[in-house]
């Protein structure tokens, strides 16, 4: 008997250890998703942190954090760049006083009206000086960072030549 009521008893621990296993499995992986949920917060508001330096820094040459920048703002020259890659693929402009997708024969906005053709170049010349006017400036430190690159291919291939 002494037997069957140690296995009794053994068996009910187990029980138990299961049940306490799965109440920690449950609080631990509620309080993780806590955890996650601060850390996608704190991620948010460096991202808010992040894009005002950005914005109040984006021309001061001389700031720390000039190179990181320089890389946003080329960044963004390259999505404007793409958008208009796409405009000439798809034969579109967009209509300065609306935005409407236009042909890109359109004289008149067939969604206001406005005249495109006499705009065209009055309203061009802004949007795309803006963000090109901003590129020199900072794309100067990039091609500095680039040369050690460069020193460092021109070295393997040396090497190389010497093998060969
Ligand atoms: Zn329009």
């Amino acid at each position: 008997m002494s037997f069957f009521n140690e296995l009794g008893k053994k068996l009910s621990q187990a029980g138990q250890d299961a049940a306490q296993q799965t109440k920690i499995f449950a609080e631990t992986t509620k309080i993780s998703s806590y955890i996650s949920d601060e850390e996608k917060r704190i991620d948010d508001l460096y991202k808010q942190i992040g894009k005002s330096y950005f914005e109040a820094n984006r021309n001061n040459g001389s700031d720390i954090y000039a190179a990181q920048i320089a890389e946003i703002v080329n960044s963004q020259n390259k999505i404007l760049e793409y958008q208009q890659q796409i405009r000439d693929i798809k034969g579109i402009k967009n209509c300065p006083n609306c935005g409407a997708e236009l042909n890109k024969n359109s004289g008149f906005c067939s969604s206001c009206g406005y005249n495109v053709t006499a705009a065209a170049s009055v309203n061009e010349a802004p949007v795309d000086t803006t963000p090109i006017n901003t590129v020199p400036a900072y794309t100067i430190p990039v091609p500095v960072e680039n040369s050690p690159l460069n020193l460092n291919k021109n070295g393997e291939e040396s090497e190389n030549n010497a093998e060969n």
